[in-house]
């Protein structure tokens, strides 16, 4: 019987992080992954691969539509889908080589197989080949994630009915896709397949993209998305699909109230993902689960058998790799005795599409709704010197801040590289800095920050300098 003081099952970025902090920190500590490459959903299928195929087609899309404006003129430009595809394998086998690298410099043990637990204090490990180990550790970490729901009507064949894992992997470019849901699953893929010139069209059952999104930003996406070309549908509920072999179809009752049928070679479901405890044995052990299949967990991620803990995606809360890691981090410190704190409200939020979209803190339909006042400091990017040089003048930022106080209650950005412009909001959020203050500092020009300051500075409520 091999005995560890933590066990961390599911190797993604909750999982491998927690074996990292763990071991750091001294614990004789072993990572448990049934896939045979470590980095779970986020590396393998998530956010490294999208995000890989987000850069290659936002450069192919400014060689063919934007170049011309700035003076390059070049002819013969064409796709190389294989290529593409070929360096997002690249970029992901980097990184799980990383994360390999990591565990051995950190002397974690890596135990490879589906990790189930036998009673509270032992996990078997079915390897390949159905080889059985047994393991026994003071502490288990359960990171085991999520995987793809679906709904009622939609079954997912991984043929023509696809997720985002399998259209992280096809083999040629598709003519058509008609993605079910348009959250951010579904927008980061749209942009994907309609840069490349396949015909997108979103099929979303609320009002909005993204619903929890603050609306000025999803109104907003959804214009440049549409003026983009792809074909935005709100209000329309999906309950069928099916596989004709050479192409597929999707049924729905339309904004009218009217069914509704589209035909596209793939129809990829992105309807959010569920929590993933199977063949995890939780029934040998007294962790309860939530009604919407998520582990049960108290403040300090422990389960209802305390010396289990659980963490990431199989939790409730943002499905976020950065969520994931802050969880990692706090339950192995917590182990140890220190004393970290994770404030979910000051989480951010970022999604791929180009312009970016990046939030932290409330939206302004949540303050409303908890009727809490505030002031708004609104201003564009088409007037930012930076973003009229490099032609990216779509979008703003926002920032919610209170009245009296200046403390910043949200701020929601759509704009250029707004995934890297939101992490000082985030600082000054988790800091308590006032808007004014957050005004007060130089911002060098021309950047696409000085956006932010203006923001921060109408918020705070004095006049910008630059409207
Ligand atoms: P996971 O990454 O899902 O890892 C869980 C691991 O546990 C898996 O490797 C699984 O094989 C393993 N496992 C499960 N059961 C067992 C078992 N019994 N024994 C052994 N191993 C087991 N988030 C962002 O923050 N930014 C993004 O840009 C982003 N993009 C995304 C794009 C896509 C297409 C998808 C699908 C997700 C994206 N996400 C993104 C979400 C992000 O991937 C998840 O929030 C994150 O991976 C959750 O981490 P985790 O450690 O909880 O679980
Ligand atoms: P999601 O919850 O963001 O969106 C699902 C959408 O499907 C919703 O808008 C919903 O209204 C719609 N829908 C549900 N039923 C429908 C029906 N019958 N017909 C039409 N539309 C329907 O889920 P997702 O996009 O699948 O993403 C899953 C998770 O992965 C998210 O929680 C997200 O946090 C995470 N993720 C994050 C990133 C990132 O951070 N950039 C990227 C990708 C995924």
């Amino acid at each position: 019987m091999n005995e560890f003081d933590i066990a961390v099952i599911g190797s993604g970025p909750g999982g491998y992080v927690a074996a990292i902090r763990s071991a750091q920190l001294g614990y004789k500590t072993a990572l448990i992954e049934k896939y045979d490459t470590l980095g779970g959903t986020c590396t393998n299928v998530g956010c490294i691969p999208t995000k890989a195929l987000l850069d290659s087609t936002h450069h192919y899309m400014d060689a063919i539509r934007r170049f011309e404006s700035h003076g390059i003129h070049f002819s013969g430009v064409n796709l190389d889908f294989d290529q593409m595809y070929k360096r997002k394998a690249d970029v992901v086998k980097k990184n799980t080589q990383g994360i390999n690298f990591l565990m051995k410099k950190n002397k974690v043990t890596v135990l490879q197989g589906t990790g189930s637990f036998v009673d509270n204090e032992t996990v078997n490990i079915k390897g390949a080949g159905n080889q059985d180990i047994s393991i026994k550790a003071k502490k288990y970490i359960i990171a085991t994630g999520s995987k793809p729901s679906t709904i009622p009507g939609v079954v997912i064949d991984k043929k023509r009915i696809i997720t985002s894992t399998e259209a992280l992997n096809l083999a040629d470019q598709p003519n058509s896709i008609v993605i079910i849901g348009g959250g951010v699953i579904g927008v980061e893929m749209a942009s994907i397949f309609n840069r490349i010139g396949t015909k997108v069209t979103i099929l979303e059952y609320a009002e909005h993209l993204i619903a929890a999104m603050d609306r000025d930003l999803s109104t907003e996406l959804s214009k440049i998305l549409s003026k983009e070309g792809i074909e935005i549908r709100l209000r329309e509920s999906v309950y069928k699909t099916e596989n004709l072999e050479h192409e597929a179809r999707v049924w729905f009752k339309n904004s009218q109230g009217l069914d509704d049928m589209l035909s596209a070679d793939y129809i990829l479901v992105a309807v959010g993902r569920k929590p993933y405890t199977e063949n995890l044995g939780l029934e040998n052990t007294g962790v309860e689960l939530n009604a919407n299949g998520t582990i049960k967990t108290n403040a300090l991620l422990q389960t209802t058998v305390p010396h289990i803990y659980a963490i990431g995606d199989v939790t409730g809360g943002a499905m976020l790799a950065h969520k994931a890691e802050e969880e990692a981090v706090f339950v192995v410190e917590k182990i140890n005795g220190q004393h970290p704190h994770i404030h979910y409200n000051r989480i951010p939020s970022v999604v791929y599409t180009w312009p970016e979209i990046a939030s932290v803190g409330y939206t302004e339909e949540e303050l409303k709704k908890q009727d809490i006042k505030y002031n708004i400091g609104k201003f564009p990017f088409a007037v930012n010197a930076r973003a009229r040089a490099g032609m990216e003048t779509e979008g703003f930022a926002k920032v919610l801040s209170d009245p009296l106080y200046g403390e910043l209650l949200g701020v929601h950005i759509i704009g250029p590289r707004a995934s890297d412009l939101i992490a000082q909001a985030v600082a000054g959020m988790e800091f308590e800095i006032t808007a004014r203050d957050m005004a007060s500092v130089c911002y060098a020009h021309p950047t696409y920050s000085e956006v932010m300051k203006e923001a921060y500075t109408i918020a705070s409520g004095k006049a910008s300098v630059n409207i």
